[in-house]
């Protein structure tokens, strides 16, 4: 326990927020509003995260800036849209765990988890199974599936899955292990997530790559829901691939551009398979048109196509206000005291009424919570839409969880306790 002296009061999350480092930057973010211009209560960063103030500021500079010198934009300044990327590279590996040459900002998720499973899915006909989870967000369901069919395989025999036992919600880590193990020799590709998307449960990445490694497999990681929420060592634990996309916990915007990750062992494999486009080829060359792929010696050479600069504008000042605050660490240690003021507050008001479905030890979760109503004579989508009608933005997962997340960037303590006391006064 952290936090001495715990009350139920709002004075107490006054006072948490007065003693936190990281109170000022709520006020680089523009907080939504309802119609009538009061602010959102907003805890659905898990979602879609809210803009930076310089997020609107630089997107708006590269606009004018195409407005006034043209295509010149390309290579002129230090801003150059040709490397706009290379500003970020540092901060985005930072958030991972890995060096610079092994992260690349491109495309969007599923689009990223595709170009990693055509390089780290190689089936033969003895190893060919892929493995994730039943519960997977559809997305990565449909891409392994159609993987897996593209390869002229069937989804029926090569697709296999962990999934929580009868009666539990979340995934036993050895449950996981031991499925690894099961499918040994046969096992390809293992793709979970970092944090589920549901549940909010952060799986133990290290064991689950070390199992991979010792039957052979490749392992991957889809981060939408880790990346900005916890501490994540991809090159650290040995990870071989990741993607991610960063409207979420990163706030880089609606469809905002995504990141993907190859282990720096990788980088240099001429055997791999790969899809390629000119953004992939040495960029001394790249603009002699010669019609002879030269791989840039980093995980770039999985670029496809010249960079969406607007969307790198509005990452990039998100990625500043990250960096400027203290990165992750300095959330996650934010994060960490939120955690455990919510599950009080709900253990102390809503006990009984309200049941939280994330693991509860902190080794096991980042800062989304999904809740379940449980009040008796209490219907959960019917909860979910007072919330809306109340303000909150928080959002409702078929078939029966509301997810909420305290975002260490721009939610308060005072946040939390104001959630806590509109459901104490809407459920039953
Ligand atoms: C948010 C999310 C996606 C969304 O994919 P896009 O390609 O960005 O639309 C996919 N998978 C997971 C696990 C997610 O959480």
């Amino acid at each position: 326990m952290t936090l001495p002296g715990f009350r139920t009061d709002l004075s107490y999350a006054n006072e948490l927020d007065d003693a936190d480092p990281l109170g000022s930057v709520r006020g680089q973010f523009v907080m939504p509003t309802d119609d009538a211009g009061n602010e959102t209560l907003y805890l659905v960063g898990n979602s879609l995260g809210v803009p930076t103030r310089r997020s609107l500021e630089y997107v708006n500079n590269e606009l004018t800036r195409w407005g006034s010198v043209g295509v010149r934009g390309h290579f002129e300044s230090d801003l150059a849209w040709t490397t706009y990327q290379d500003t970020m590279a540092e901060q985005m590996a930072a958030l991972v765990g890995a060096s610079s040459d092994e992260v690349v900002i491109m495309n969007s998720l599923t689009v990223n988890l595709h170009l990693m499973l055509i390089s780290f899915y190689d089936p033969t006909p003895k190893r060919h199974k892929i493995l994730i989870e039943a519960h997977a967000f559809p997305s990565d369901h449909f891409a392994v599936e159609s993987q897996i069919r593209q390869r002229g395989l069937d989804p029926t025999t090569s697709m296999v899955f962990v999934t929580p036992r009868d009666g539990e919600e979340t995934l036993r880590n050895d449950d996981i292990l031991a499925a690894i193990a099961e499918h040994g020799d046969e096992l390809a590709t293992i793709l979970l997530p970092g944090v589920q998307y549901y549940t909010g449960q952060w799986l133990d990445m290290a064991a689950i790559t070390a199992a991979g490694h010792a039957v052979g497999a490749k392992v991957g990681f889809d981060l939408a829901h880790a990346v900005g929420n916890v501490p994540v060592e991809l090159d650290r634990w040995g990870v071989d691939f990741a993607a991610w996309c960063t409207y979420k916990y990163l706030n880089s915007g609606p469809g905002g551009v995504a990141g993907a990750f190859v282990n720096q062992r990788h980088l240099l494999d001429s055997s791999l398979p790969k899809l390629t486009g000119w953004w992939g080829t040495n960029k001394a060359t790249r603009f002699q048109m010669i019609n002879a792929f030269d791989a840039i010696p980093t995980a770039e050479s999985w670029s496809l196509s010249c960079g969406p600069v607007l969307l790198f504008a509005a990452l990039r000042g998100s990625l500043d206000v990250i960096s400027d605050a203290g990165g992750l660490p300095a959330m996650r240690a934010k994060s960490v005291l939120q955690i455990e003021y919510m599950d009080r507050l709900i253990d102390d008001v809503l006990a009984g009424r309200i049941r939280s479905l994330t693991p509860r030890p902190i080794a096991e979760r980042g800062c989304q919570f999904a809740l379940e109503v449980i009040a008796p004579a209490a219907d959960g989508r019917a909860v979910f839409e007072a919330l809306e009608a109340a303000n909150v933005s928080c959002d409702w997962r078929y078939p029966n969880v509301i997810r909420a997340a305290p975002v260490p960037l721009y939610n308060s303590f005072a946040d939390i306790h104001r959630f806590v006391a509109i459901l104490d006064e809407l459920l039953p």
